[in-house]
């Protein structure tokens, strides 16, 4: 008897999805006819491939009713948001737009006595491991391009989003992609690593956790598969002396807030030159008690629940020990009454922080935020260098000069100025220090997902 893998909603607890988990065997069995289509798959023209990615991605589109009530019943986004079919369509189109030139040779020479060049190579099978807080966009960073560039995708998905994966798949079959080249795997922990481990992919793409991330190393090390990894944040803003205040307290706010604060690049700490320190406390704090905590299905709610009671209890045991030590939280309680103790978890605005606290140095993955007063640029740029992290820093200025002279001394994958909490598939998305190594989007993902394959062929 294989166990079963379950979705716990957070609305109510309640089981919302089940599937066994597949055994060994029919899992390498799937990848392994993955791989026997790949080939076939890589010979076709590349137009062919980005036609095919491209109505696949309509198709899922297409589901997008269906698709924003299930994810407000997996994860707790609130259905206003409306799912996440633009942010999807933007990558998928954008990769689409730059595969001929991010996958074309490189001709070094083309003459009489020799030809030179670097080729793009599909890696073969592109195993993409996903997380719940943005389930599709997660995921089609990594699927789009790896099938545009001519590669076999297996996908596996989180728990709580436990359908993401089969409506995916579904969606491209019914597009016309090759029924068997990408495929949905329901896999438990230890059986994902198994099949790393017995090298049944030849890339690894995991996102989600510092510890998964770590598993998944281990579990590929010595098999020299490749790995992308894309773990969590602490993001930082910093708000200097010539930042546009209201402007900055609705983005960094909204950063912090978004989808419960269940956001890899999520704002999670704030730091405020002295001089707007008080305006902006202010503004942000109204800004947080207009929002609405309740059920995600109804479309009054801006704030649904955590996805899961553990990161719930989480985040309040963050916020209890920076209150005990002597942090003040400006949000009432009384303005979030749904704020159950479970999954409901009201948001908070944290001041008097400071880096000993764990809410100010661990990931809190919530609608929690700290902010801290500095005095200049050395302080803040310390403070955001003060972390484990390295995802995204923002930085608030009306100076591009500043802000990049500023973005040179931040460990950091992506320097913002004047916004935040946005992937740009034109850059790279990666990170430094424990979030982890590798790039997604961008001319750089498509480098990620081939090998370079040198011809050096000399005219006799
Ligand atoms: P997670 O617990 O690490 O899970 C991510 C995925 O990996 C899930 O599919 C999970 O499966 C699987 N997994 C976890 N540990 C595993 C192991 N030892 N062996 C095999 N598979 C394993 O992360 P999450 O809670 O879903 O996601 C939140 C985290 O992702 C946050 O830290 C966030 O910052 C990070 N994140 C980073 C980015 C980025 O681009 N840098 C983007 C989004 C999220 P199960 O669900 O079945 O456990």
């Amino acid at each position: 008897m294989s166990t079963m893998i379950r979705c716990i909603s957070p609305i109510d607890g309640s089981v919302f999805a089940e599937r066994p988990a597949m055994p060994a065997e029919a899992a390498r069995a799937a990848v392994d006819g993955a791989r026997r289509l790949q080939k076939e798959w890589a010979a076709r023209p590349l137009a062919e491939r980005v036609a095919l990615v491209r109505a696949g991605v309509e198709r899922l589109g297409a589901m997008n009713d269906e698709v924003v009530p299930e994810l407000a019943r997996m994860m707790g986004r609130p259905v206003r948001y409306g799912g996440e079919f633009r942010g999807v369509n933007e990558r998928a189109s954008y990769m689409a737009d730059i595969a001929g030139t991010a996958l074309a040779p490189i001709v070094v020479e083309d003459s009489d006595r020799f030809e030179r060049r670097i080729l793009r190579e599909p890696h073969g099978v592109v195993f993409v491991v996903a997380p719940w807080n943005y389930p599709y966009m997660t995921a089609i960073n990594t699927v789009a391009p790896a099938l545009i560039a001519g590669n076999a995708v297996a996908l596996k998905h989180a728990s709580q989003t436990l359908l993401v994966g089969e409506r995916m798949v579904r969606a491209f079959e019914e597009a016309g992609l090759p029924k068997g080249l990408f495929v949905n795997l329901f896999l438990d922990h230890a059986t994902t690593e198994a099949l790393i481990a017995g090298r049944a992919f030849d890339f690894v793409n995991f996102t989600g956790s510092v510890g998964g991330g770590r598993a998944i190393e281990r579990a590929a090390a010595g098999t020299f598969t490749g790995l992308g990894l894309e773990l969590g944040g602490k993001d930082p803003g910093y708000v200097m002396d010539d930042a546009d205040v209201a402007a900055a307290a609705d983005t960094l706010i909204d950063g912090a807030m978004f989808n419960s604060g269940q956001c890899c690049c999520g704002i999670e700490r704030i730091y405020v030159v002295d001089r707007l320190y008080d305006d902006f406390v202010a503004k942000s704090v109204a800004i947080v008690e207009g929002y609405r905590l309740g059920n995600p299905l109804d479309p009054e709610t801006t704030l649904g629940p955590m996805a899961n009671r553990r990161f719930a209890d989480e985040a309040r045991a963050q916020v209890s020990e920076a209150v005990a030590a002597g942090a003040k939280p400006l949000i009432g309680r009384q303005l979030f009454p749904a704020d159950d103790g479970g999954t409901y978890l009201m948001p908070q605005i944290l001041v008097d922080v400071t880096h000993d606290m764990a809410v100010m140095r661990d990931e809190t993955f919530a609608p929690v935020v700290g902010i801290m007063k500095v005095s200049g640029d050395d302080e803040a740029v310390a403070l955001m260098n003060d972390s484990q992290f390295g995802l995204t820093a923002s930085l608030w200025t009306r100076d591009p000069g500043r802000a990049a002279a500023l973005g040179a001394r931040i460990e950091t994958g992506t320097v913002f100025m004047n916004r935040a909490d946005y992937l740009d598939p034109g850059l790279c998305w990666t990170g430094c220090k424990d979030t982890g190594r590798g790039g997604a989007l961008s001319p750089i993902g498509f480098q990620n997902l081939t090998r370079p394959k040198s011809y050096h062929l000399k005219k006799a």
